[in-house]
């Protein structure tokens, strides 16, 4: 059987930034006939996401990171239907997930490495699974969860950097909802700061962009930073940092406006920084949402109620076609997606 798949065309370096022209649109062939175990699923929606830019490197820098060989297909968070099973759990029909999704129109997977989905618990909206009730959820739900220590009743105030993005967006409407009584959110449009605060809620949000955001964040958190969700490291965090209070704490979510960079993970503080971060205890132990699957079936079905009931409002910015998955990475690494950045292969 003929099938497109998207593959590692070129490496844009470690310190380089990348192109939609790292990846290459070709034709290719899968065998028509499965064995016993497997499945042929047809790709509907594929994820595009900060990590993969390490998965672009020789050496991704991290254990658990394997990087995209040059030629060889792509893969990462996708969802699918199963066109025909030779597994015993799977059925013609099935909507199912992977965090390995190949880059690819069609493919053939061994199906006990696939979740089944429930379309119900997202009101059939199933790329939800790769936002809001899936991985990224996730990553907001159980980094405030495991490194916030929000309270309720303990009038707290939340910054979130990378606000508008998948994780923030989502991390600051659960700031809210476990406790936090102020929400600020930090991104890089006036449009995406005015659907923070007209949509999801927050008590404000500051455009990185424009203006001294030093001065702006003292305005907005009167009372200093008791939580902050870090996306992005680099100046904006030091800032944030700077006006943290005694014994607050960090969430260190990720660190983009680092990865393009050859730096270790997570970025050292500079000096200055982390001499007030020592000398007020505030906590920045790194997070790794892969640490606390345990927790998922949970975390999902509370993700997932927060949804239906209305509570978590979610965005999406989503590209048509296979070939524009390239593309669709390179506008996400440079702020072009409000909410979770979805490519939609097929329906
Ligand atoms: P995302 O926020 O949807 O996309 C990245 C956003 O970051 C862009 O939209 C852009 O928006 C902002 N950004 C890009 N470069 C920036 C820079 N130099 N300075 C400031 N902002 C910049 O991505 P996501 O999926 O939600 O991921 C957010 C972070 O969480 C990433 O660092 C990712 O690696 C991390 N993450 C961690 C885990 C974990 O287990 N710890 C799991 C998933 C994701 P602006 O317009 O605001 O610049």
């Amino acid at each position: 059987m003929i099938v497109q798949r998207v593959v590692l065309n070129s490496r844009p370096g470690k310190n380089g930034v990348p192109v939609a022209e790292n990846f290459r649109l070709e034709q290719s062939t899968i065998s028509d006939t499965i064995q016993a175990g497997q499945v042929r699923v047809r790709t509907m929606y594929l994820s595009v996401d900060p990590y993969m830019r390490c998965r672009m490197n020789e050496d991704t820098g991290s254990d658990y990171l394997v990087p995209w060989q040059l030629s060889e297909v792509a893969d990462g968070g996708g969802i699918g239907v199963v066109e025909e099973s030779k597994h015993d759990n799977l059925a013609k029909g099935d909507f199912v997930t992977s965090f390995n999704w190949p880059w690819q129109t069609v493919a053939i997977l061994d199906g006990s490495l696939l979740q089944k989905l429930v379309p119900q618990l997202v009101h059939g909206r199933l790329s939800y699974f790769l936002g809001a009730a899936g991985i990224t959820g996730l990553t907001a739900l159980l980094g405030i969860k495991e490194k916030g220590h929000v309270t309720v009743g303990a009038n707290q105030t939340m910054v979130v950097s990378g606000a508008a993005g998948a994780c923030g967006s989502l991390a600051g409407q659960i700031g809210r909802l476990e406790g936090c009584s102020r929400v600020v959110g930090i991104a890089g449009t006036d449009e995406k700061c005015s659907i923070l605060v007209k949509e999801m809620g927050f008590d404000a949000a500051i455009n990185y962009k424009k203006g001294d955001v030093a001065e702006q964040l003292r305005e907005l958190c009167p009372g200093g930073v008791d939580v902050y969700f870090d996306n992005v490291g680099g100046d904006i965090s030091d800032t944030v940092i700077s006006q943290m209070n005694q014994n607050s704490h960090i969430i260190l979510c990720g660190q983009i406006s680092q990865y393009n960079k050859d730096v270790p993970y997570p970025p050292p503080l500079p000096p200055d920084i982390e001499k007030i971060r020592k000398e007020r205890n505030i906590t920045r132990e790194r997070f790794l949402v892969l640490n606390y699957m345990d927790k998922q079936e949970a975390s999902v079905l509370q993700l997932c109620q927060w949804i239906q009931e209305g509570k978590l409002k979610v965005r999406e910015t989503v590209v048509e076609g296979l070939a524009n998955v390239g593309a669709a990475f390179q506008s996400m690494m440079n702020g072009g997606n409000i909410g979770k950045q979805i490519v939609s292969v097929s329906k």
